[in-house]
């Protein structure tokens, strides 16, 4: 399996990093972690076809995690003449936030004929969902975004991945990454224990209780980004755009 960072940014720009997408290719097909708004440009850069995947999971619904979906819609009408399903997996509401976005950005694009099937499939906390092979389970964390966020642990070919989605410190936390073979974890702050977000400090006073086996610090702020040069366990890696990662 191989996870792809297709973009690892904050909602703000920081350090010219696109916003949030994961792309991982494995044995059951090529799946998306997230859908900020810069996807396709990402997407494009790595010369990965967005055609090619069938299944979209999202973390919350932040405009820079689930807002290139309406990009997405756009380009597989106009551009990628999609014929294959999409399944977009996520909070509750997704459809209809998904709806009042791209119809605030491009009117009548959600009402077009789709020469596709498009399914919206919502995440209950601590439910696990089988999904084309592999198993994704959601746990509710602390990040207002106008419905439950999330952090998803996604169980496949015999490994664990896991994604903190955005968050401050909550104790979900704990077994939606316990002993991952890779653990992503946004990390805005460098210090402190910032609501709603995450510091380093805070992620690193966790790390042995987690037991993850890689952690991958992500979503970093202009302040975090400046320390980067300072986090030296070796468990943990940096996110960049680009990045390739096999499991
Ligand atoms: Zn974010
Ligand atoms: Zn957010």
């Amino acid at each position: 399996m191989k996870l792809t960072v297709v973009g690892c940014g904050d909602a703000f720009g920081s350090g010219g990093r696109l916003q949030t997408g994961y792309q991982v290719d494995w044995s059951g097909g090529h799946f998306l972690i997230d859908c900020g708004a810069t996807v396709l440009i990402g997407l494009n850069r790595l010369d990965i076809d967005p055609n090619t995947i069938e299944t979209i999971f999202i973390s919350h619904l932040h405009g820079d995690h689930f807002g290139g979906l309406v990009w997405w819609l756009i380009h597989a009408q106009h551009v990628g003449k999609r014929t294959a399903p999409l399944t977009v997996i996520g909070p509750p509401g997704i459809a209809e936030r998904f709806v009042s976005a791209a119809e605030a950005l491009f009117p009548g694009s959600s009402r077009l004929p789709r020469r596709y099937e498009l399914k919206f499939v919502e995440l209950v906390h601590e439910a696990p969902l089988a999904v084309g092979g592999l198993q994704v389970t959601a746990f509710e964390v602390s990040h207002p975004s106008g419905a439950p966020s999330y952090a998803l642990r996604f169980e496949l070919e015999g490994k664990v991945l896991a994604f903190s989605g955005d968050t401050e410190w909550v104790e979900k936390l704990v077994p939606a990454g316990r002993r991952a073979d890779l653990y992503i974890m946004e990390c805005y702050y460098f210090d402190g224990a910032p609501r709603f977000h995450m510091s380093w400090s805070r992620i690193a006073a966790e790390l042995d209780r987690i037991g993850a086996k890689r952690i991958m610090l992500t979503h970093m702020g202009e302040a975090m980004l400046a320390h980067s040069s300072n986090i030296l366990d070796p468990r943990v890696l940096l996110a960049e755009d680009g990045l390739s990662i096999e499991l």
